[in-house]
């Protein structure tokens, strides 16, 4: 029998080792490309494999009640390097899974670096993989070398690749009080693919909105990085309290101006400014608050945001930010398994993929080593349902976002998609316990926790199913 020839994947970060891993585990030979020591990026300490480049925490390891959690245990129970490596040098650390960065780093190197089908070549891929690469997986990072980022932007178009972020919040639909909100467009378009009702609108009076530029004024930031500060991001995309600090009109004439919407609680008014949001994905259950990209603190974010009528018991499933970062229009340019469609000898992985965060870096990370080596194979390999947190998350960036091309004047901007943690909203609702076992109805925090604990058992049974069925043999791959 011939050798097949390797797979190749660029960058040893979390989700480049998980890839690696997950291939040679399934059989396939893999050669890594990892750029550290030789060329250093902004962020990174040292030439180990899955650095951790900020905190040392996985997040919330409760897989009943935290979708964090879950994607912990599915991963687990997908054979992820990352997350054995995690176990293995966890610290104290509550109901957080916090790990020993050196210790895991180390751990995660090693069993990369003597395992029979691994290779690893140091050095920057400075441009596209050389032809005869027929299958590689790009897992570069948020901080991509320069010379490979300019050669896979030459691929999708200057639009398409990103070199920040700038995240606004995203609510969950149920938390928003709609009987303060009601749902319409402006002059109520309908546009392409609406209704004429596609956004949710909060009002203000003049005191409301005051009393919230204050608020934006007075509230605690985050400073820019001192190497993220020169990246030209702001043309389109200024955080609200910079445009707050020009002036108190700005954001009533921008983001939040009320023209063409009448507010059917107050028998058809128009308010004095507005907030909108606009469904996020197909589901219909998040929705992001437009234009509303800040650098205030979290916990400034939910204070403040909560000022806003209708918002005032909002749940937030992502607060917003603006950070250093290079992602892909994923949900335009990648194929529901991961690869470019421009040229699918390309698949990527981590946060280029517009995911965000150390776990859900490595999760896309695993589901592109199994589906590259299952392709190599012959085996035919589905995505897993969308009803496990690895497949919210790989059918977020690749279809279940809603993308909204075209900006308007509000938000000028053309690009919708934004990086995403894991969170329930990504995932179908599922029946749950309504009474207790003295027959009691469930109410409040503990209705939330009925949800969340239903969603992760059927999450878990589907992985399991998924995970049996991934390694059916069959003719062709997708
Ligand atoms: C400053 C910063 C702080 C962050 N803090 C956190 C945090 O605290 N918690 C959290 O959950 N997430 C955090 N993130 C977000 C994200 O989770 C991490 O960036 C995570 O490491 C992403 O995983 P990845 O595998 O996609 O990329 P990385 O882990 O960055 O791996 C990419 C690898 O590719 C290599 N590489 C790049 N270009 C080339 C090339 N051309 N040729 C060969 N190799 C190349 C890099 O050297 C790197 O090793 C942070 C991001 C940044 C930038």
């Amino acid at each position: 029998m011939t050798q097949k020839q390797p797979i190749h994947v660029i960058g040893g970060g979390l989700a480049g080792s998980e890839a690696a891993w997950q291939i040679a585990t399934a059989g396939v030979s893999v050669v890594i490309h990892e750029m550290r020591p030789d060329k250093m990026t902004d962020a990174h300490k040292t030439d180990a494999f899955a650095e951790l480049v900020c905190s040392n925490s996985f997040r919330s390891d409760d897989w009943e009640t935290s979708a964090i959690g879950l994607l912990h245990e599915e991963m687990r129970r997908a054979g992820s390097l990352i997350l054995a490596a995690a176990d293995r040098h966890k610290l104290p650390a509550g109901g957080a899974l916090a790990v020993d960065r050196d210790g895991f780093a180390v751990e995660v190197t090693e069993r990369l670096r003597t395992h029979p089908l691994v290779t690893i070549e140091r050095g920057e891929i400075a441009g596209l993989p050389p032809a005869e690469w027929d299958s590689v997986i790009v897992a570069t990072g948020p901080l991509t070398s320069p010379a490979l980022s300019t050669a896979v932007q030459a691929l999708t178009g200057e639009d398409d690749l990103a070199f920040f972020d700038a995240i606004a919040p995203v609510v969950h639909r149920e938390s928003i009080d709609m009987s303060v909100a009601w749902a319409q467009s402006r002059y109520d378009k309908a546009g392409p693919a609406g209704t004429g009702a596609d956004y949710l609108n909060c009002p203000m009076t003049k005191q409301e909105y005051e009393a919230f530029i204050a608020a934006l004024l007075a509230g605690e930031k985050t400073s820019f990085k001192e190497w993220e500060a020169s990246t030209p991001y702001f043309d389109g995309c200024l955080p609200i309290e910079v445009m707050a600090e020009r002036g108190p009109e700005t954001l009533r004439f921008g983001p939040m101006k009320p023209v063409g919407l009448s507010d059917p609680h107050k028998g058809g008014a128009r308010p004095y400014a507005v907030v909108q949001l606009r469904q996020d994905n197909a589901l219909g259950s998040l929705w992001n608050m437009v234009g509303f990209q800040t650098k205030l603190k979290h916990a400034e974010q939910a204070r403040i945001f909560r000022m806003i009528p209708g918002l005032a018991g909002a749940e937030f499933a992502r607060l917003g930010g603006l950070h250093r970062n290079t992602f892909l229009n994923s949900p335009k340019l990648l194929d529901r398994t991961l690869r470019l469609r421009a040229e699918p000898r390309l698949r990527f992985a981590g946060q280029i993929t517009g995911v965000e965060g150390y776990v859900e870096s490595a999760a896309i990370g695993l589901l592109a080593g199994r589906l590259a080596a299952a392709e190599r194979q012959g085996i035919a390999c589905a995505p897993p349902p969308a009803t496990t947190a690895l497949g919210a998350l790989i059918g977020h960036i690749t279809g279940g976002h809603i993308l909204v091309e075209e900006g308007d004047a509000a938000e000028p901007r053309a690009r919708s998609f934004q990086p995403m943690n894991i969170n329930y909203g990504l995932l179908p609702p599922a029946p749950a316990l309504e009474r207790d076992g003295s027959g009691k109805r469930i109410k409040g925090k503990d209705k939330t926790r009925a949800k969340r604990r239903a969603v992760s058992m059927r999450a878990l049974a589907d992985i399991e199913t998924w995970l049996g069925r991934a390694t059916a043999p069959s003719a062709a791959a997708e």
